[in-house]
């Protein structure tokens, strides 16, 4: 796609991307080359990253690197995981590695490496405020005005916090995607470590092995019944298929919640394999070595429902513990929040809000193709993305349909098959008997 002056009046974008998280990122590298558009991504970041406060060591991706910004829709564009991996001259010894799971430093260092190179994204650029006239988006930054026929919402999901740990954020009690920047000086502190999912432990297995300094307790404390593996097996590996998307989308929306719910584990489990790491450390911790140092506790069925804070500034957890019905309390001096992101409108959205379909929780009503359906001109279109896990299911926040995605919003908004997107069979039957199914391929 092509680029234009944006500060020119008669200049008027054909699309306008908000945020360059991996979403965007996947629409700006597919859109890259395509003749016709023209396109521009804004960040408020001076340069691609991709979740920099959780960059722990160990961190590995939980979805396969073919699974990239576009490969799935487009395997020949020059943005593909391999073709980064070709350009950097070590394709034969990666597939040496026999790894399936990369580690997340390589997949941020492949999603930055196509940043740099995608003409389209400009960095710095917050945008403060998005409006409509004549016919148009105006995005407002801190340095220019810019027009654009329509939108792709990209902002990401906030970090999300107990509530009652509200009035108590900052220094010593914050939200795991600030830990880089915290830099926390664990020695000889007292840790509670409350989610239960991949986050938490891979802060759970990094402050017992000291990464933040000889930490002398850590308590481990999940809503979970015990500490759950993430589900990677094929059936469940369906959910992250378009055929299901599609399938998904259609049910009543009632229904919709409970099945998002039950399907937790297909998301937001602990790898298999990080599980086994950590059982073994604390196997050998337990049996194997002379040293107690630092004592630890996991404890599963536990919902954090108090917290308070005594002068010497020291923290008062308090658990329900929900298996036996009793009220637990622990201290600690530093509390650690793995508890999640949940979604959030963009400030910068508000004087487009009333125009808006909003369900009651506040969520965009989007389309199948990913389109907020608002008052405005039906040719004027705000996609978003990542925006639909209560329509679409439980593959909109992940990585696995992010190039599928990307291709059905090109295609919706250049009215026309730019891609191919023909990936929709199953060998599940989702949909009702009366419904036709594409026909499958018999071998002889
Ligand atoms: C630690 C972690 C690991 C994960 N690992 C995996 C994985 O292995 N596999 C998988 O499938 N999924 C994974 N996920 C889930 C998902 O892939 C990520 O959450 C992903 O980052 C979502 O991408 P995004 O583009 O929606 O948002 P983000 O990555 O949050 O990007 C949003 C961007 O918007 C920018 N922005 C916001 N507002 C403005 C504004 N007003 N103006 C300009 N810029 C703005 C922000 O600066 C940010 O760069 C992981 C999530 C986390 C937290």
């Amino acid at each position: 796609m092509n680029l234009i002056q944006e500060n020119s009046q008669e200049n008027v974008l054909d699309l306008a991307g908000l945020g360059i998280g991996p979403f965007n990122l996947s629409l700006a590298a597919l859109a890259d080359g395509l003749p016709d558009y023209t396109v521009q991504f804004f960040d408020r970041k001076p340069s691609f990253s991709w979740h920099p406060g959780l960059m722990l060591p160990g961190a590995h991706m939980q979805t396969s690197y073919l699974k990239d910004l576009v490969t799935p829709v487009n395997p020949t564009s020059p943005w593909s995981f391999l073709s980064y991996l070709v350009q950097h001259g070590r394709f034969y010894q990666f597939l040496a590695t026999e790894k399936t799971a990369i580690s997340r430093k390589e997949f941020v260092d492949y999603m930055d490496w196509t940043a740099r190179h995608l003409p389209s994204l400009q960095f710095n650029s917050e945008i403060r405020e998005v409006s409509f006239a004549d016919d148009c988006f105006i995005l407002h930054s801190d340095r220019k005005t810019i027009r654009a026929r329509n939108l792709c919402l990209g902002t990401g999901k906030a970090p999300h916090v107990p509530e009652c740990t509200k009035k108590h954020m900052g220094k010593n009690c914050f939200h795991a995607s600030e830990l880089s920047a915290r830099s926390p000086d664990l020695t000889g502190k007292k840790l509670a470590v409350v989610g239960g999912g991949q986050t938490g432990a891979e802060v759970f297995l990094n402050a017992l092995q000291g990464h933040w300094g000889e930490v002398s307790d850590i308590q481990w404390i999940s809503r979970r019944p015990n500490f759950e593996p993430l589900d990677e097996t094929p059936f469940t590996n369906q959910f992250f298929t378009p055929g299901y998307v599609d399938s998904f989308y259609s049910i009543s929306a009632s229904k919709k919640p409970a099945i998002v719910n039950r399907q937790k584990l297909a998301s937001d489990g602990i790898t298999p394999a990080y599980l086994t790491e950590l059982y073994r450390e604390l196997y050998d911790r337990t049996y194997l070595s002379d040293s107690r140092q630092p004592v630890w506790g996991l404890l599963p069925d536990r919902t954090l429902e108090g917290l308070n804070q005594s002068v010497n500034g020291c923290y008062e957890l308090i658990l329900n513990n929900t298996l036996h019905d009793q009220q637990e309390r622990i201290k600690a001096d530093i509390v650690i929040l793995c508890t999640g992101f949940e979604n959030k409108l963009p400030q910068c959205m508000e004087p487009l809000l009333p125009a808006l379909l909003l369900d009651e929780s506040n969520r965009y009503q989007l389309t199948s193709n990913f389109k907020i359906q608002w008052q405005g001109p039906e040719d004027r279109k705000i996609y978003a993305v990542n925006a639909g896990l209560h329509s679409h299911g439980i593959a909109e926040p992940q990585l696995s349909l992010a190039a599928w995605r990307s291709a059905r919003i090109l295609n919706d908004l250049a009215r026309e098959e730019l891609f191919q997107i023909n990936d929709s069979g199953s060998i599940i039957n989702w949909q009702p008997a009366s419904h036709k199914f594409p026909e499958r391929s018999c071998l002889p």
